[in-house]
């Protein structure tokens, strides 16, 4: 199968020769027709799956046929909402490569920025307009972008939209749109609360599912470390020295957390920056550049910082935390093992976050292989008791409670059990 087979017109099948892609990815199989077909579609997949050049390229396609003879300044005729500044940066790029043959004229605009720069490529008109819903409301509210003449809607990882509390900015953008348009609607998982949200979108819909299953098992080489949580910063920078070559992304639950460990690898001369929510759209920006170019070797992110990163020479994900939610992991490991390439993701894992590990073993229905030879294995005293044992003195008091009989009108209350050591599965 190729992409002409699905019938990509000549202009970008070139652009994706320049791009080095010569079969599409099972997502881009299984979407092109459909989009071509011009229905709806449901997508069920993360990133890494190709899935922005299995939405953006039917949408090129459609304007480089409708555009030939149109004049004057361009109207927006295609919307791709998305989450983060990253990735929406990262779908325009994708959008000027794919298009560089057509006359598609395509912008992005994002908050945590000044909005000149972006109000001006608006000025000068667009085809295609990739925002982050924050900004775009406000834009259209300053009276700065129309959404009438838009045909074709892309709302792009529901589900972190939804945990990022952006849902009612989504239903009153949805309000704003025609009612005749093409609606692409992706998530990575398909929770009820999504399942509402797409009802709201999508009219007669095709559905798309790549499961996460197939991009982790597949083309990620996995392994798991347990460790103390005081061992983390030695198995990381014993990890970092091993392999000084690599590029590493190393995946840390909170910001707070980020900075520490950008911290502590400075300690030991490794240089690393972090990207999170806190940091400035222009350092995130800075550092991810660095990071892409080879200048940086070590990037620390929070999840949603680094949700969409595209990194192709990513070798190495370190989950210095594992994720509470199973769908993260896979997220996080997708970052490595792209497309074209293989990867290898390594996760730290302490005593409390074992059920998070066994949690994620069950969604990706593996075995993660555990690492039993590294210079900070636990001991076995370091087992700590899920449960705290009781001090001696605790105990006394325990048993005096116990003891305790109910006077009159007192209800009698049952010893509470307790638990020692691990707790019963
Ligand atoms: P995405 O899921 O859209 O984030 O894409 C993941 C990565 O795969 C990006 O680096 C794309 O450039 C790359 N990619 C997308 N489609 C293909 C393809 N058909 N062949 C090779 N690489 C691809």
């Amino acid at each position: 199968m190729t992409f002409k087979d699905l019938g990509v017109i000549e202009p970008i099948l070139k652009s994706l020769e320049i791009a080095g892609y010569t079969h599409p990815t099972p997502i881009q199989q299984q979407s092109i027709p459909i989009l071509l077909d011009r229905k709806d579609l449901l997508g069920c997949a993360q990133t890494g799956t190709g899935k922005t050049a299995a939405f953006t390229i039917p949408i090129i396609q459609h304007l480089y046929n409708s555009i030939q003879e149109l004049k004057g300044k361009r109207k927006i005729k295609a919307l791709i909402v998305t989450p983060t500044r990253e990735l929406a940066i990262q779908i325009n790029d994708n959008i000027t490569a794919y298009g560089q043959f057509t006359n598609i004229k395509n912008t992005v605009i994002f908050g945590g920025v000044k909005q000149g720069g972006q109000t001006d490529s608006l000025r000068r008109g667009t085809d295609i307009l990739v925002a982050t819903p924050g900004r775009l409301l406000d834009l259209i509210s300053q009276g700065f972008i129309s959404l009438k003449d838009v045909k074709y809607f892309v709302l792009d990882e529901a589900d972190q939209m939804l945990d990022m509390g952006f849902i009612h900015d989504i239903k009153k953008l949805i309000a704003m749109l025609p009612a005749k348009r093409q609606s692409l609607f992706f998530s990575a998982t398909m929770p009820a609360s999504i399942i509402d949200l797409s009802r709201n979108i999508l009219g007669n819909y095709e559905k798309v599912t790549i499961k996460p299953k197939q991009a982790t098992a597949e083309k990620v080489e996995q392994a798991v470390y347990f460790v103390s949580k005081s061992n983390k910063p030695n198995l990381l920078v014993h990890l970092i020295e091993e392999n000084p070559d690599a590029s590493v992304l190393v995946f840390s639950r909170t910001k707070h957390g980020a900075d520490k460990v950008v911290r502590m690898l400075a300690k030991s001369h490794i240089k690393a920056a972090a990207i999170h929510g806190n940091k400035s759209q222009g350092a995130r920006q800075r550092a991810l550049n660095d990071f892409k170019d080879g200048n940086l070797h070590v990037l620390i992110a929070t999840d949603i910082a680094a949700r969409g990163i595209d990194i192709e020479e990513l070798q190495l994900v370190i989950n210095y935390d594992l994720p509470n939610i199973p769908e993260t992991y896979v997220h996080r490991i997708g970052r490595t093992g792209r497309a074209k390439a293989s990867g290898i993701a390594l996760s730290f894992c302490n005593v409390e976050e074992k059920e998070y590990l066994r949690d994620i073993q069950k969604l990706i229905n593996q075995q993660i292989p555990v690492i039993e030879e590294h210079p900070f294995l636990l001991d076995d005293n370091e087992e700590v008791p899920l449960v705290q044992k009781p001090t001696k003195n605790q105990r006394k008091k325990n048993n005096r409670k116990a003891e305790h009989k109910p006077k009159e009108g007192e209800t009698a209350k049952k010893p509470k059990r307790k638990f020692y050591g691990k707790k019963p599965k």
